[in-house]
């Protein structure tokens, strides 16, 4: 039976040297957690991401301030920055040349060469802070381990060659004794002809469990800056309550349908290799939190409710719809052909509506919607497309054969403009599109009514 964890540690539990330091002290805490994954200090790859898009000269100057600023403060506060302040400063140096480039040709390659940089500075900063601490850590480039295709910003793992890597390298490091730490970043990884790539925002949790896989690990922490998963987004509903203990479903249905707590694509390792997945606070990890695991009970009709916002839907009307093949074969081959993966769907006779998720899509947060794709779609059927839209997932179990639930729901909606119900598709949720200067209070409605 393996003893290894793999933690993983977001944005805000790297945000200063306070924060890091509290991280510091829930690994050296645990003999088990001999990998640590980081996210980029929070505000860094927001903006790096702002640079890659392209800046003029003095907007350019005024993101890289502010980026040195975060990673400054963290080097102010070490005991010893002289061997880390040089690599961050060679790092700062790079970001700057690489903006430049991006200011006269943006392209996703870059993007992603230069969205990296924030995890390479905050795990050469968390090594100092666990040596400070008279921990032993080692700093690896996950590159060298996460092989991906080329699909820059939203890149796919090749779990066959980063399982070789694993075993190359990371292995022979944990064999060496028992305490010392890998520390390495989330969210990027390497083509294979070398380029560095990403995995979507929010994607350190998705590393985590890859290499938690790879590392026949038992478990994978993930500390961020909830004590767990809640019904729902506790920014969002003070009441929400944790979780304690979910299915593996349950919770990639959540990450899925847009709590954040969690990337959609975590629980695929985790689910393949059966690996438990823990989510508490990096700040409180005494308050302890929430386990993923197999198939714990009980398993409630309500489970909780997830909110994404940020959603577009498309209305695809022809006539020739009517009675005729092929016209939604024809759709998705379009929508294929541009990686466009629709999410909800309701058809007519004549017509059918789409969402598309723009949160789920490339690092660089681009428009999934291109003029190529919409003067392709337009040959086949008139296009109508809404945006400032957001969908509201409620999630659970057996949904679809417990009498009542319409009427609950629409009894809990009546004063809200529902643009798009998806109710009967799956078991496990019913996704309502609204408004999204309505989403909040059609969660808190529905929170009231199902959870309080
Ligand atoms: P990290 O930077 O650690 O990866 P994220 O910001 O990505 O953290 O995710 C944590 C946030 O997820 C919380 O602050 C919370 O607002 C949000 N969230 C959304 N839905 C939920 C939920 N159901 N339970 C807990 N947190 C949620
Ligand atoms: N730093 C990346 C992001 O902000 C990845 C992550 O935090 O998981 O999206
Ligand atoms: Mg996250």
């Amino acid at each position: 039976m393996s003893t290894l964890s793999v933690a993983k540690f977001g944005g805000t539990s790297v945000a200063n040297h306070s924060a890091m330091s509290a991280c510091a002290n829930i690994v050296t805490a645990d003999p088990n957690t001999r990998v640590v994954v980081l996210s980029a200090s929070a505000g860094i790859t927001n903006l790096l991401v702002a640079l890659a898009n392209g800046k003029d000269a003095e907007e350019r100057a005024k993101l890289i301030a502010e980026v040195r600023q975060i990673e400054e403060a963290i080097l102010a506060e070490l005991k010893d920055d002289s061997e880390v302040r040089t690599k961050i400063e060679e790092i700062l140096k790079h970001i700057e040349s690489l903006a430049d480039a991006a200011s006269v040709a943006a392209s996703p390659a870059l993007t992603d060469e230069l969205i990296c940089q924030g995890e390479m500075m905050s795990t050469l900063l968390f090594v100092q802070v666990l040596k400070e601490l008279g921990a032993k850590a080692v700093w690896v480039d996950v590159r060298t381990i996460v092989a991906t295709n080329s699909h820059f910003g939203k890149a796919a793992p090749d779990d066959e060659q980063t399982q070789k890597n694993s075993d190359a390298l990371l292995k022979p490091i944990l064999a060496q004794d028992n305490d010392t730490m890998i520390i390495t970043q989330g969210f990027i990884g390497r083509d294979p002809q070398g380029k560095t790539t990403t995995l979507g925002r929010g994607g350190s949790d998705y590393s985590a469990a890859l290499l938690a896989e790879v590392l026949n690990a038992k478990d994978v922490l993930i500390w961020t800056d909830v004590a767990g998963i809640y019904t729902t987004d506790p920014r969002i509903v003070p009441a929400a309550q944790r979780i304690d203990t979910m299915s593996f479903a349950e919770a990639a249905e959540m990450a899925t349908f847009g709590a954040k707590v969690l990337h959609p694509a975590t629980l695929l390792p985790a689910v393949r290799s059966n690996i438990p997945v823990f989510v508490g606070s990096s700040k409180a990890p005494q308050d302890g939190g929430t386990w993923v695991t197999k198939d714990p009970q009980p398993r409630p009709t309500f489970r909780a409710i997830a909110l994404r916002r940020d959603q577009t839907l498309v209305t695809l009307s022809s006539l020739s719809m009517l009675h005729a093949q092929g016209f939604l074969a024809n759709v998705f081959n379009i929508l294929a052909k541009h990686k466009i993966s629709v999410d909800t769907i309701t058809t007519s006779e004549v017509s059918v509506a789409l969402t598309l998720d723009k949160t789920g899509s490339a690092s660089s947060g681009a428009e999934m919607l291109s003029p190529e794709l919409l003067a392709e779609l337009r040959e086949v059927s008139s296009v109508k497309v809404d945006t400032g839209l957001s969908l509201v997932a409620l999630v659970g179990n057996d949904l679809h054969i417990t009498a009542g639930i319409a009427k609950q729901i629409f009894d809990t909606l009546e004063a809200y403009n529902v643009r798009m119900i998806s109710y009967g598709a799956s078991t496990n949720n019913i996704c309502m599109l609204v408004q999204s200067e309505q989403a909040d209070d059609v969660v808190r409605a529905l929170h009231l009514n199902l959870f309080e």
